[in-house]
């Protein structure tokens, strides 16, 4: 038995959780409720053998079953742009200005003194405990992989996702700089990423410079890597124009690439953020472009905050997300993701997706109403990353669901939800989370 103030999940193979509350568009089927004034609507969840049963109108559970009193049940959560190989080097590395090109040297000069096998691994690890406890069951994370850094972070990648196979679906894409691509390097990574199960990815910025106005080379460089995909038919995930320079147009770019060169398999672009500040009929133009290619695009919120607009003693004068609202009116697919956690990127961040759902609502106005906005963390990045049985309620998937204490979404986005009941196959998991110290053997902290 798992007692809590907000229902007690019974130790047995059947039963029913009565009165839970969640966004009508995380509810697969037939509507079993009207939605309210938040999207939500109002159900009975029968659990049995570990797997949803039935998703029922609220009433239709027997009496005495478990009372969640209204409380959210949210399908467990799809965590799709990490950086998980970077994790929680802050207090070793940490970004003294805050900056971009900062954050990109400050981590340069930690992985070339300090990632070897066992410090990726179980920083790795230590991110993945954090999101499991959290109610995360996917994770997309990408990998640092200069030479020599991939023969490295590649294996310790393929050991961890098969240590969590069961508990947390892991992929992995490369990246670095596009310039490197055109070194040998490129083609023997392109080969390890195809060896891995992996996704073929990099910064679509040369290594000299940040995303400012596409250098000379870039169109061969971006075509280098669409081919290297291409001939291992590999799905691509790019880093895009991370920066609120209006010069930085390489969306577009890669969109007019994807269409001419007929690219089959799937393509997701990350951060976008220089779109916010181009003219409107550019943006127009860019986005029917990225809705003809099929692009999918994942905006990081927090991480976008934290290091766009930022100049010592300024305040920042823009939010540093992308145009969410807007490609979603052009069709297409947009996910919400943690991207980095106390590492030179972004100094916080706790692999929670509800976190981020709550900081992206209030930084996007992904509110009033909510809308469909609850797939950004769940049904979106679930189908960008091919899991079929993941990101809604569905009867016959297993039951893998976040129960919150909050009944609605202004009480979810007001308060941490620390005390969430995470179920995996229909039991509670520990949901402590791991304790920082048991970094500081790596970190050089309490020697
Ligand atoms: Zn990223």
């Amino acid at each position: 038995m798992k007692r809590t103030g907000f229902g007690t999940i019974p130790d047995q193979p059947h039963y029913w959780l009565a009165d839970a509350r969640t966004p009508a568009c995380l509810v697969d089927g037939e509507r079993v409720g009207e939605p309210d004034f938040e999207g939500l609507v109002r159900l009975d969840i029968e659990i049995r053998d570990g797997r949803i049963a039935g998703l029922a109108p609220f009433g239709s559970a027997p009496v005495g079953s478990t009372d969640l009193r209204g409380g959210m049940a949210w399908p467990g959560l799809i965590d799709i742009h990490t950086h998980l190989d970077k994790g929680h080097i802050w207090p070793r590395s940490p970004n003294p200005e805050g900056n971009f090109l900062g954050a990109a040297s400050s981590t340069a000069k930690d992985r070339a003194a300090h990632w070897t096998a066992a410090d990726v691994a179980a920083r790795i690890e230590f991110g993945l405990r954090c999101a499991w406890a959290q109610g995360t069951v996917a994770v997309r994370t990408h990998i640092d992989s200069p030479a020599p850094q991939a023969k490295i972070s590649w294996p310790v990648f393929r050991a961890v996702r098969d240590a969590w196979a069961g508990r947390i679906d892991l992929q992995a894409v490369s990246i670095m700089p596009m310039d490197f691509f055109a070194q040998p390097q490129g083609e023997q990574l392109a080969d390890i990423v195809a060896e891995s199960g992996g996704i073929l990815g990099c910064v679509t910025r040369v290594s000299t410079r940040g995303h400012d106005a596409l250098p000379p080379e870039f169109g061969g460089l971006l075509e280098r890597v669409f081919r290297l995909a291409m001939e291992r038919g590999l799905d691509l995930d790019l880093h895009v124009d991370e920066s609120g320079d209006g010069n930085a147009r390489a969306l577009i770019e890669i969109a007019r690439m994807a269409v001419r060169l007929g690219f089959k398999s799937r393509l997701q672009c990350g951060h976008c953020c220089s779109l916010a500040v181009q003219p409107d009929e550019f943006v127009d133009e860019t986005l029917g472009a990225a809705a003809d290619a099929g692009i999918a695009v994942v905006s990081l919120p927090m991480c976008n905050m934290y290091l766009q607009g930022r100049d010592a003693g300024r305040t920042p004068r823009w939010r540093g997300v992308t145009l969410l609202h807007e490609m979603r009116g052009a069709g297409l697919a947009v996910s919400i993701a943690s991207d980095n956690c106390r590492d030179p990127f972004h100094a916080y961040g706790d692999h929670d997706m509800l976190e981020v759902m709550t900081q992206a609502t209030r930084i996007a106005h992904l509110d009033h109403p909510f809308g469909d906005w609850p797939t950004a963390v769940t049904a979106v990045p679930a189908e960008v990353m091919g899991l079929s049985n993941r990101g809604r309620l569905k009867v016959g998937d297993s039951a893998d669901l976040v129960l919150l204490s909050a009944r609605f979404m202004s009480e979810m986005l007001s308060r941490s939800q620390g005390d969430r009941i995470v179920l995996r196959s229909g039991r509670p998991i520990d949901t402590s989370l791991p304790d920082y110290r048991d970094l500081d053997p790596l970190l050089g902290l309490n020697a």
